[in-house]
């Protein structure tokens, strides 16, 4: 690593020090076959009024999630610099050429954003994309919320989410972020695989981070973009950003936890899979979560998947046809 890295190559077309409403884009130099010196041109916006804390939004950091860019892109053409007292940064879609494209990772270099920070200034597209957020746009928040669905492949209840943290205090601002959000579900999150993620890098910047999962299958439902739109308005509130009224949710939020791995099940089978519970459904350790059927041919028992623990089902597999190492289910234990 050098000792110091080149800057970033994205420009920004706003001013995040100017007062009022600016839409504008993240302009990133992306020479190709179709545009000599053409750019990927993520939208951005950002609305601002004096002094105040600083939120920044993302979407789509997954290109296949759904809610947030809904919830983002509403917010955006929505939101007023007199209702506003801080700064509100707004990017709808965060991974765009993922995002354009419709699926999880970049068409360009296949790249996962959030297992790509910290990023590099001089690498991949989805490189340059995370060095930006990590080295200009992080560094400017005091909040970071990010908002996620389970994309084409997972189907989650839905919750937002903070990770239990070394620093206490920053873990509890975290965590009451997360409550404000007031979805359905508040989740204390495990990560199976934390290491380039959006989440952590935000968090090493002493950031309060709030993730969500608002559902998945490549789509967004009615209920689960309610609870999106509701959710942001709910922690800019929360933050003292934003004025206008009383934080509001449906019904008291449940809590989760993850307390261990053995809340994941993994297939071990490729096949056909028989869902044997539902989202949401109270699950008790040994019950039957799944079978994994044979295709190749007939007369073949199916694969047995069960709950290792008590609790929901809080995730689950959303293709019928599943692989071996595909994550089939996630059991959160119902917290206090
Ligand atoms: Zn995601």
């Amino acid at each position: 690593m050098p000792a110091t890295l080149a800057p970033s190559p994205v420009a920004p077309t706003v001013d995040f020090e100017r007062d009022g409403v600016q839409h504008g884009f993240l302009r990133l130099p992306y020479s190709r076959d179709d545009s000599a010196w053409g750019s990927v041109m993520t939208p951005v916006t950002v609305v601002r009024n004096g002094s105040g804390p600083t939120a920044l939004l993302t979407g789509a950091n997954h290109g296949d999630e759904y809610e947030g860019a809904v919830a983002l892109f509403d917010l955006a053409q929505s939101l007023t610099a007199d209702r506003v007292a801080g700064r509100v940064i707004i990017v709808p879609a965060m991974n765009y050429p993922a995002f354009q494209a419709g699926t999880r990772t970049s068409p360009i270099d296949r790249g996962n954003l959030n297992r790509s920070f910290p990023g590099r200034p001089d690498g991949t597209v989805t490189q340059k994309i995370a060095d930006y957020f990590n080295r200009v746009l992080l560094p400017m928040a005091d909040l970071v919320m990010d908002i996620h669905s389970g994309g084409r492949t997972l189907d989650f209840v839905p919750f937002a989410a903070a990770h239990i943290l070394p620093d206490k205090d920053q873990e509890a601002r975290c965590f009451a972020a997360v409550a404000a959000f007031a979805a359905p579900y508040s989740m204390r999150m495990l990560e199976i695989d934390a290491v380039g993620m959006y989440d952590t890098a935000a968090e090493e910047q002493g950031k309060i981070f709030v993730t969500t999962e608002l559902g998945g299958g490549g789509t967004g439902r009615a209920e689960t973009i309610a609870i999106a739109k509701r959710g942001v308005r709910n922690v800019l509130r929360h933050a003292g950003i934003l004025a206008d009224g009383e934080a509001v949710a449906e019904a008291p939020s449940r809590w989760l936890d993850m307390p261990s791995a053995d809340c994941f099940r993994f297939a071990e089978d490729s096949g056909l899979i028989e869902a044997c519970v539902d989202l949401g459904q109270p699950v008790r350790a040994g019950d039957l979560l799944a079978r994994i059927h044979p295709i190749g041919r007939t007369g073949l028992a199916p694969a047995e998947y069960r709950a290792a623990l008590d609790g929901i089902l809080a995730a689950r597999h959303f293709p019928g046809l599943v692989k071996a190492g595909d994550c089939i289910a996630v059991v959160g234990t119902v917290g206090d």
